[in-house]
């Protein structure tokens, strides 16, 4: 059986190979927090546009400010004002954060070192040329690439995509994640469950997931666990760059999931993983289509959708995937788990840097969702080490919607 780093490297490895380049749609920049660029972004001149002041003080030539040097203030300079004029030798000019420094001028010298008295700025302490100042052209020339296809963009990058006049973005479409949940047992969240049937939860764990992982989720409700009902809402589901199902995939009478997918032409690329929660999710492709089998008990499905799916919509997105967010962490509790699998125990993490520490958390396995709310990581337990003592460093998936 394939350890879940064997898993997640094989999706790497198929949707790499077997995916398309996406489509390409124009992006308004306000909305395109999460987006992956298609294309370059270029500045449109050169940054800063002029030598820029970076403190409230005196615009000097640095040899005149020394030490208990005195020089007569001609004027003042805001932000924004149009400089034209030479600065005089033997007088300086009032300059503010962000303004540009006159011609002439090598140094600010910050007012909180200056003393001032009319006309008159003595200077205290020694000036260097260039203090202060923000060259023209030294964060970037005109037309230099600032932004590059494949980057994702966040706050930083929408950022520097308005500094340069770039107010819509050609970004790669979201790939597009049908989410199908099986179960004779299930009903909609909007329904009134029976005494033995359950609420479809998972539908909205793998629709937040799949949004948060840049994808557009496409609800497809549920499946009774029936060949013909199966065999239809699969079929719509393949219509998307990738289909999510929960539930049905494990062992038991009534778990078709994969025998209808096999039906549908689906090749698959694993069927079972070395951990728990999620042993029995499958990952495979049916015509175009990615298909994630997920387990339906609740935890399986988010830790699954987690190691596994999230890699597939980058890459669909038009990016690398991703690294998994794994942090080290002190176990605050011996932990004695069945070996062979790599276990994911919901945990609670505290503290940071070297100082951040593990708690696992009760759980009563993995339809625990009531656990999984209080916990903001899984500690992973490898397969070949099932007791871990209090106190050993412990590796933790921290959960990504957290961060
Ligand atoms: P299965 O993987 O189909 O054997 O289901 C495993 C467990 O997950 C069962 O207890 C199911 O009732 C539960 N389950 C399956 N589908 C869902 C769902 N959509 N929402 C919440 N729980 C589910
Ligand atoms: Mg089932």
């Amino acid at each position: 059986m394939l350890t879940y780093e064997e898993a997640r490297r094989r999706v790497i490895e198929q949707v790499e190979k077997g995916a398309g380049a996406p489509r390409v749609e124009r992006v308004r920049i306000l909305h395109a927090l999460g987006r992956v660029l298609a294309q370059q972004v270029k500045a449109d001149r050169a940054y800063p546009p002029f030598d820029r002041s970076t403190r409230d003080g005196y615009a000097v030539r640095a040899e005149e400010a020394g030490p208990g040097a005195t020089l007569r203030c001609v004027g003042e300079i805001k932000a924004g004002d149009a400089v034209r004029s030479v600065l005089a030798p033997g007088t300086c000019v009032q300059i503010m954060t962000g303004a540009a420094v006159p011609c002439g001028g090598d140094a600010v010298v910050m007012i909180e070192f200056t003393k001032r008295e009319g006309d008159a700025v003595r200077f205290e302490r020694p000036a260097r040329a260039g203090q202060n100042i923000v060259p023209r052209g030294s964060e970037g020339a005109a037309g230099q690439t600032v932004l590059n296809p494949g980057m994702r963009m966040g706050y930083a990058e929408m950022a520097l995509a308005a500094q340069v006049g770039a107010a819509d973005l050609q970004c790669f479409a979201k790939p597009r994640v049908a989410i199908l949940s099986t179960g004779d047992e299930v009903v909609d969240i909007g329904e009134t469950p029976g005494e033995f049937q359950i609420r479809n939860s998972n539908s909205v764990s793998l629709a937040a997931q799949a949004r948060l992982a840049g994808a557009e989720p496409v609800l497809l409700g549920n499946a009774a666990d029936r060949t013909e009902e199966l065999q239809a809402k699969i079929s719509e589901g393949l219509k998307a760059d990738v289909l999510v199902l929960s539930g049905g995939v494990s062992m038991g009478k009534y778990d078709l999931v994969e025998a209808v997918l096999k039906a549908l032409g689906a090749e698959f690329y694993f069927d079972a993983v070395a951990m728990r929660p999620g042993k029995p999710a499958v990952f495979g492709r049916c015509g175009e289509t990615f298909v994630f089998g997920l387990p339906g008990n609740p935890v399986s499905t988010i830790v699954t959708f987690e190691l596994f799916a999230t890699a597939a919509i980058d890459l669909l997105s038009g990016t690398s995937a991703r690294p998994l967010p794994l942090v080290r962490a002190r176990l605050s509790q011996t932990l004695d788990e069945k070996p062979g699998l790599a276990h994911f125990l919901p945990a609670r993490i505290e503290g940071r840097g070297a100082e951040m520490r593990a708690a696992p958390l009760k759980w009563q396995s993995s339809g625990d969702l009531g656990a999984l709310a209080w916990a903001n990581g899984f500690i992973v337990v490898p397969p070949e080490k099932h007791r871990i003592e209090a106190g050993a460093d412990v590796e933790v998936l921290l959960r990504r919607d957290l961060l």
